[in-house]
């Protein structure tokens, strides 16, 4: 199988002159560790190369070379994270918190597949009959969501998942979402007091009320 993976393992045993097949195969191994659980990319990948042929002793057997991709994989990793640290910040400075997202990149909205004409309908109803709402997450269109969805298209590149939504995308089909959430806090607001309202009149309570008044 050619993909970026294996013509990264080429490469890199190219640089280091490894031709033993086993030596090969050991890194081809290394796929689901390097990409999985460390989260390389493709360009950071060829980036612990040139590192690693700057290494002083320069690796030589495969643990090595494990040892010495692991660690430059974190240093990438840390000056992503502090560059992305720094965009976030300034973008903070210019436009301050986001209203839609607070900042956390994602909204949270009516699932589209319950929306029937313009009303978002129950998906169930729990055993006090309450109904059940489903929601999803979208991405925000501020930076942080844009960085989020970029990375979620990323990760379901090759695969048959579907990116997630953009806000942007998601009020193209539903752009009366705020009023549907807004009606719909308002109707379980109103619920719970006259939960209240009815426990208050029960017949324990009553009685505790008449039995005071009379006490007075
Ligand atoms: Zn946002």
């Amino acid at each position: 199988m050619s993909d970026w993976y294996s013509v990264w393992v080429d490469q890199h045993c190219e640089t280091f002159a490894i031709a033993d097949q086993n030596r090969v195969l050991a890194m081809l191994a290394w796929r689901v560790p390097l990409l999985d659980h460390l989260g390389a990319s493709e360009v950071e990948l060829h980036e612990t190369t040139r590192m690693c042929v700057l290494d002083r002793p320069s690796p030589n057997f495969p643990n090595e070379h494990l040892e010495a991709i692991k660690r430059h994989l974190a240093e990438l990793k840390v000056k992503a994270r502090a560059r992305e640290a720094t965009a976030a910040e300034k973008y903070h400075d210019r436009h301050g918190t986001c209203a839609k997202c607070g900042d956390t990149g994602s909204v949270t909205v009516p699932h589209p597949r319950f929306i029937a004409d313009l009303e978002w309908v129950p998906s169930s109803h729990n055993h006090q009959g309450d109904p059940i709402r489903a929601t999803c997450a979208v991405s925000c269109d501020c930076y942080r969501g844009r960085k989020g969805y970029d990375a979620a298209c990323l990760r379901v590149q090759g695969t048959d998942q579907l990116p997630p939504l953009t806000i942007t995308a998601y009020e193209t089909i539903n752009p009366d979402w705020r009023a549907q959430m807004a009606t719909v806090e308002y109707a379980a607001r109103e619920m719970t007091r006259a939960v209240d309202q009815a426990a208050a009149m029960s017949l324990p309570n009553s009685l505790a009320r008449s039995f005071k008044e009379r006490a007075a």
